[in-house]
């Protein structure tokens, strides 16, 4: 701190805007996507703040039109991803040491660059990238990631002013260090947002970060990179290395000066990785922090006092909206018998109402699943459960990758709760239905609570009170994020803290000041005044 206790501007959240025909922000994101996906773009590493360009190519493409071509990205060998921890280690010298309010202007620059000249830029870029319909895009990587961003501002000095108590003896300081090494971050290809903030987070508490995006989303990625060099992060703080996975994650931690993880991704990876760190314990100066946001197979379930309207609402929002590719996306859900045939009639209007298509026609909800791995996935699943006795389709079900890999919101309804789709998680539009004899209330409970290794959101619908302070003790550990009377996506940063536990991650909760808390070693100090000079305690007296 240099010559003032300087207060951060008050973090408000960005508000979203609407896209409707004839507004100016829906006629610019549209010039912006026409004229993204007329030219091509060349991704290359970033490294030291110089771009490399390895020669070593991928290429990116709209999942919704998979035949059109939007540029290439660079691959790293392992010599680059050596460089990246070299220069970020030589970076935090001077980054380490830099007053914290230097650091929070850099990243509340960026945010001010994300609502302003780039919101159409990286709205663009997530549609093209990822698929994401406009209102999609605007809520993840302009309006969560400008979130984070200064609301993390704000968490960073909160942290600071958690102070102990001195005495007129002694001064006591609690020193907020950054992790002693370097932080790598591995980011998945479903938000925009989650990209920005894992590398954002972790650096400005003062770390320096290798970041290896998805290779999914390698375009987006490009946008925040020019977000970052133009807020002013210096040249080797935050390093993009893109390539093989298992290569660049085993040559980071394989260096001593690895200092801890920032993974949002599958379940299995982070396991793996974990591993890794395990077997590579006696190698590291210093314990590293995991942080991990895994997988989830998120619930709905509804009260046989629920509304059934909402409910039918919760789920068609909850399950499809971003295609299912939400970690929050409800993809089972528990109704009562005497619910049912409303909410069936209701779900079936509204996915009956879906459009389907690119999302540069601003009329479609529903556009392309990521890849074709996982749509040939997801088409298997649904296929095996046309095929199965006690399950019903009983809304879309078709699929067709001819020009991108759209796959029909899909809504299964089976008599075995513990069927396949019940419990696995398949992250795409696909929701799987039990239906429950309404006496059978606290056995769904309990079922809902048995039936997934995850636990990362679920919600309960209900207009009597005692069931809904029921169901939110006996599902206590089945959701790090619990909703009542709402869908289970849609957490905003600053308002609702996100993370889940069991297999769904260490639950660090991104969004509050509980995660960056993992990234900064304390140290404290003590001071005192005037000090003892002699050994005797007044006991020893005679
Ligand atoms: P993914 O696990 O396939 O990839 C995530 C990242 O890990 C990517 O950067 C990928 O390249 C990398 N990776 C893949 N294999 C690797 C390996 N062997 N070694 C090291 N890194 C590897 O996940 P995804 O498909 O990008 O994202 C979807 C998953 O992420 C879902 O499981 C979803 O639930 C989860 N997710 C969770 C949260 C949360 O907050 N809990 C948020 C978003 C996504």
């Amino acid at each position: 701190m240099g010559k003032g206790f300087f207060q951060v501007p008050t973090a408000l959240n960005e508000p979203v805007k609407s896209y409707a025909p004839g507004t100016p922000e829906r006629e610019e994101v549209l010039a912006t996507y026409k004229s993204m996906y007329n030219s091509s773009v060349d991704v290359p590493l970033y490294i030291n703040g110089e771009e490399i360009r390895t020669g070593d190519t991928g290429t990116m493409s709209p999942p919704h039109d998979h035949k059109h071509i939007l540029g290439t990205y660079h691959k790293a060998e392992k010599k680059h991803v050596q460089q990246a921890i070299d220069t970020a280690l030589e970076a935090r010298k001077k980054w380490a040491n830099l007053p914290w309010e230097q650091r929070a202007a850099v990243f509340l620059r960026a945010a001010e660059l994300i609502a302003g000249p780039y919101r159409s830029k990286i709205n663009a870029a997530t549609m093209l990238a990822q698929s994401k319909n406009i209102y999609q895009a605007e809520i993840d990587a302009a309006c969560e990631f400008i979130d984070f961003l200064r609301f993390n501002v704000e968490f960073m000095t909160q942290i600071y002013n958690e102070q102990p108590e001195s005495t007129s003896a002694a001064w006591n300081r609690l020193e907020y260090r950054p992790l002693e090494g370097f932080v790598y971050a591995i980011t998945p290809f479903n938000f925009t947002a989650i990209a920005g903030n894992l590398p954002a987070s972790a650096a400005l508490m003062g770390n320096v970060v290798v970041w290896k995006p998805s290779s999914t989303q390698m375009y987006s990625a490009k946008v925040l990179m020019d977000v970052f060099q133009e807020a002013g992060v210096p040249a080797g703080v935050i390093n993009l290395v893109a390539g093989s996975p298992s290569m660049i994650t085993e040559t980071l931690l394989a260096s001593p000066d690895f200092a801890g993880i920032h993974f949002t991704g599958s379940t299995g990876v982070f396991n793996d990785i974990w591993g890794k760190i395990g077997t590579n314990i006696h190698n590291y100066k210093t314990y590293p922090r995991i942080v991990g946001e895994t997988g989830g197979k998120d619930f709905i379930i509804a009260h046989p006092s629920a509304n059934a309207k909402q409910v039918a609402t919760g789920i068609t929002r909850g399950a499809f909206e971003y295609q299912g590719q939400k970690c929050s996306a409800a993809s089972r859900a528990y109704i009562p018998k005497s619910l049912w045939a409303d909410v069936e009639k209701y779900i079936k209007e509204d996915v009956a109402s879906f459009k389907m298509g690119s999302p540069e026609d601003m009329s479609n909800f529903i556009t392309a699943v990521i890849t074709e791995s996982s749509f040939d996935k997801l088409a298997k699943y649904i296929d095996q459960a046309k095929k199965d006795e006690d399950v019903t389709v009983i809304a879309g079900g078709n699929y067709d990758k001819s020009v991108g890999y759209f796959i029909e919101p899909t809504v299964i309804v089976t008599k075995d709760p513990k069927y396949t789709t019940m419990c696995t998680e398949l992250f795409g539009p696909v929701i799987t239905i039990f239906v429950y004899e309404d006496e059978a209330w606290e056995e769904t409970l309990q079922l809902v609570d048995g039936t997934s290794e995850y636990a990362l959101t679920g919600a309960i619908f209900s207009t009597d009170r005692y069931a809904a302070a029921e169901a939110t003790k006996a599902l206590e550990n089945c959701a790090g994020n619990f909703y009542i009377n709402d869908k289970c996506t849609g957490a905003v940063v600053g308002q609702q803290p996100f993370g889940g536990a069991r297999a769904s991650g260490t639950n660090d909760k991104a969004g509050s000041y509980l995660n960056l808390l993992r990234w900064v070693s304390p140290r404290m100090i003590k001071e005192t005044f005037v000090s003892p000079a002699d050994y005797r305690y007044p006991f020893l007296g005679e």
